[in-house]
């Protein structure tokens, strides 16, 4: 039986078996990539003769769309678009203009956003916000052409991913979030003169822990860099005080400078699990449904949804499996210093969407 909600009307939030409800979806919607990150889709494994998803087999927008509709009568007030580089999917906007117009059970828009690498932000910020778009994060993982281009491993520059993150500021696209994922010996003397960079601008900058997704990055414990050690490392410089959370189980942990100059996040993924806190699904690029970032397998929605199932048939197999849930990886993981023989299972964040 569902519980009363605040307005007197049936609350349809779905809670699994630790108490966490459904609030955020992210959608994968396309697995391929412009850039060769080496932390996330490694030029050895997804070289030229990679096999990425044919069209037929991706979700359409008419799909993710009502998939969307279904989650948000079920609580999901977030939706994050993702990928693999989620602007490479052709007519991105025309998705974004169909979910905005979707509503919680009260009547609220939902929150909608996106993550990318900001290549191609430039040239499409201003037609995303028009259709709907709220806000963005782009990733960016250094400053230093050498150092970033080493990262993406296409001789991506730094500019083009700056002109993107001042259009999206232009466009009202905020706030803009950037995302550093820190990999020692790799990025990590960046992490003073990325701060400095962003400090005093709109842009709120988060410092990633590397972690253990997928099963290609060959990724280690000792080239994560705690989120301790790069506050240290910006507080050693550029003093900070810690900011209480925006609302429970955030899962970045905010810091502000002490001089007025804003503030950075840190989201300590490897470090400080917040799996207690995480009511996140992802639907991967063909339609699975997946209930964790590192999971094995996922449940096929695509296959309901081509077989002619109905909104309530969608939404009992939603339930079904957020009710069901267990998942709590990272809490599990702990601080091994090796990823677990499983992972080779592990599926890559490109297709569930990071
Ligand atoms: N292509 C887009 C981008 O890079 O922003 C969206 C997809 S990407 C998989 C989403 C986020 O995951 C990015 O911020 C990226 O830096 C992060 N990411 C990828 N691999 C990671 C890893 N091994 N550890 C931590 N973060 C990772
Ligand atoms: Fe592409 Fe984003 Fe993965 Fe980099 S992190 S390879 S930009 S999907
Ligand atoms: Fe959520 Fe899984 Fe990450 Fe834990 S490991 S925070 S359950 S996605």
């Amino acid at each position: 039986m569902s519980a009363a909600g605040a307005d007197g009307q049936p609350d349809r939030s779905l809670i699994d078996t630790r108490g966490r409800a459904l609030r955020d979806l992210r959608i994968s919607v396309t697995d391929r990539c412009n850039f060769r990150c080496t932390y996330c889709m490694p030029k050895e494994v997804f070289g030229r003769d990679r096999a990425f998803l044919p069209r037929a087999e991706l979700l359409t927008f008419e799909e993710i769309a009502r998939l969307a509709r279904v989650a948000a009568a079920h609580g999901v007030e977030k939706i994050r678009l993702t990928g693999g580089e989620p602007l490479l999917r052709k007519d991105l906007h025309l998705l974004v203009a169909k979910l905005s117009e979707l509503r919680t059970p009260l009547g609220a828009p939902l929150d909608i956003a996106l993550t990318t690498n900001g290549a191609l932000l430039a040239a499409k910020a201003a037609s995303l916000r028009a259709a709907g778009l709220r806000r963005v994060t782009v990733s960016l993982d250094s400053l230093d052409d050498a150092t970033f281009m080493a990262l993406n491993d296409v001789a991506f520059p730094v500019a083009t991913v700056l002109e993107g993150i001042r259009a999206a500021l232009e466009s009202g696209l905020g706030p803009v979030k950037v995302n550093m994922v820190v990999k020692r010996g790799h990025n990590d003397h960046d992490i003073v003169a990325m701060a400095r960079h962003f400090k005093g601008s709109p842009v709120i900058l988060r410092f990633i822990e590397y972690m253990d997704v997928g099963a290609t990055n060959g990724w280690q414990l000792d080239q994560v860099v705690p989120s301790s050690e790069v506050i240290a490392r910006i507080h050693a410089q550029l003093p900070l005080e810690p900011v209480p959370p925006a609302y429970p189980g955030e899962t970045s942990v905010r810091w502000r400078y002490r001089d007025g100059g804003g503030e950075i996040g840190v989201i300590s993924s490897v470090t400080g699990a917040f799996c207690g806190a995480c009511t996140r699904a992802r639907i991967s690029t063909d339609g699975k449904l997946f209930t964790c970032l590192f999971a094995t397998t996922g449940d096929d929605l695509r296959a309901l949804l081509r077989h002619g199932a109905s909104d309530e048939d969608l939404a009992a197999v939603f339930a079904g499996i957020w009710r069901a849930r267990t998942d709590r990886y990272s809490e599990v993981r702990g601080l091994s210093t090796r990823r677990p023989p499983e992972a080779g299972g592990r599926v890559e964040m490109s297709y569930i969407g990071g």
